[in-house]
């Protein structure tokens, strides 16, 4: 087949193209989707786990392996219920809510610009609104067999508390003086009053977090070395300027015990949004946990010999936002010479859930092209298809996003050689088959 050309391409505009990719894919899909769905939380099939597999695992390759000042944990996600009265989650983590006394919708009462019309009034649109309530988003559950009070616990909503609770062991055993950081990726779970825009603002959903604990008078220096760092990942994964922004924040949007924060947001088809919070958070976490759990987090100088609490700067970004992110920015549908459109997913080869397909140009081909396969497969993720015309397995490629596609036909077997087609430019090139390894470690590394 002769490579194509692209005429025409557009960037994603409405999300419910790339929701009904996702869907008819199976990258991401509505949880328990037989029953109807449940509001705010969402299943990843088999292209979508190796996709968000592959993100977790840049993040933690750039925050963790490659350098030797961080320590990674994967903490438990119930913790002892007391870390969370030292955060303040018990008492402070809640949204102003608001109820319609009309058409019963609850609505966040800072986010009443998207709340829409009222379908139950008469002669109005508007809603009966309620005064605001305090709604904790802590969802809670209970451990063991007892009902009592003393058995009420929370599905952590942040995987920075528990890193605090493990601080003076982690650096015990790793015996890392400060400055050094500990980073979990894991599960939090947030009662959010309205999940929307797709997997943006979900109940169940995954962080990944880094606590970088330092001296008091090297904060500024910490703090902007991690938002280049953090920057500088963003970028790698395929979200460009005209994506990526920072936002400071105003001295009254603070948290009380927040020095700085800065935002990084993307451009999302429903506006700019947050996908990432850098923090100075001081020494609040520390101290508060010393205080609730009576044990001194306190570290000592090995010269001065001072004692003193470390200064947290905190680096905090969604895992399924970024991969929202991620999949909003490679999202392209794109007019072809001929007439012909394509929808292609132009994910960076890092994250490319496949790394190459090898499609034999008739099942006849299947035992030389099975082999090849199966010797790429022992390094990279790679899917075989031999079912339809050789467009039509391009097209499914291309929406999944792999970047390379390798076609076994009459004359490889002869020749020795085969087609290999790049997924952007469709550009194709013939190259011998005992070289497709080297080919493509040179573009997707040795192995992944
Ligand atoms: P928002 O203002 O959007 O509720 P936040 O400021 O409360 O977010 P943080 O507590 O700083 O968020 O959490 C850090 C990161 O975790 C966010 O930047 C976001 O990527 C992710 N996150 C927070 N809440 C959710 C959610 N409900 N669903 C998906 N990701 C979330």
């Amino acid at each position: 087949m002769a490579a194509e050309r692209t005429l025409k391409s557009r960037p994603l505009e409405r999300m419910d193209d790339l929701v009904s990719l996702c869907a008819r894919r199976g990258i991401v899909f509505a949880s328990s989707e037989i029953y109807g769905g449940i509001n705010g939380f969402w299943d990843y099939g088999p292209l979508g786990v190796e996709f968000k597999n592959n993100l977790k695992a840049a993040w933690w390759q750039a925050v963790v392996r490659e350098r030797d000042d961080v320590e990674g944990i994967d903490s438990s996600i119930i913790c002892h219920p007391r870390t969370w009265e030292a955060s303040g989650h018990v008492e402070h983590f809640s949204d102003p809510m608001v109820d319609c006394r009309a058409c019963k919708k609850r609505f966040r009462a800072d986010q009443l610009a998207d709340a829409g019309p009222c379908p139950a009034r008469e002669g109005t649109s508007e809603h009966d609104l309620t005064e605001p309530r305090r709604f904790n988003l802590m969802l809670q559950t209970r451990i063991g067999a007892s009902e009592d009070a003393a058995a009420l616990a929370y599905l952590r909503a942040e995987t920075c508390q528990p890193i605090f609770n493990d601080f003076r062991r982690v650096r015990e055993v790793s015996r890392q003086q400060i400055p050094f950081g500990i980073a979990q990726i894991g599960k939090a779970f947030r009662n959010e009053i309205n999940p929307r825009n797709f997997t943006f603002r979900s109940r169940e959903f995954e962080q990944a977090e880094l606590e970088f604990f330092c001296r008091e008078g090297e904060r500024d220096r910490w703090f902007e070395h991690w938002l280049d760092e953090r920057l500088r990942f963003h970028r790698a994964l395929g979200l460009g300027p005209e994506h990526l922004r920072t936002r400071p924040h105003a001295p009254e949007e603070l948290a009380h015990y927040c020095k700085r924060a800065v935002d990084v947001e993307f451009r999302f088809p429903f506006g700019w949004q947050e996908i990432e919070g850098i923090h100075d958070r001081g020494t609040w976490d520390l101290a508060r946990h010393s205080e609730y759990s009576g044990k001194d987090l306190g570290v000592t100088d090995p010269e001065t010999k001072e004692h003193y609490l470390p200064t947290v700067i905190e680096t905090s970004v969604g895992v399924d936002r970024t991969c929202l992110a991620v999949l909003c920015a490679a999202w392209a549908e794109e007019e072809l010479e001929g007439g012909e459109t394509r929808t292609v997913l132009r994910l960076v080869p890092a994250l490319a859930p496949i790394k190459a397909a090898v499609l034999p140009l008739s099942k006849k081909l299947g035992e030389p092209a099975g082999r090849l396969e199966r010797e790429l497969r022992r390094r990279w993720n790679t899917f075989y298809d031999d079912s339809g015309n050789i467009g039509k397995r391009y097209r499914r490629q291309d929406e999944a996003g792999t970047p390379f596609c390798i076609t076994w036909d009459f004359d490889s077997e002869a020749d020795g050689q085969v087609t290999v087609r790049e997924r952007d430019s469709m550009q194709q090139e013939r190259i011998p088959a005992a070289a497709v390894g080297e080919w493509l470690a040179a573009r997707l590394g040795p192995a992944a």
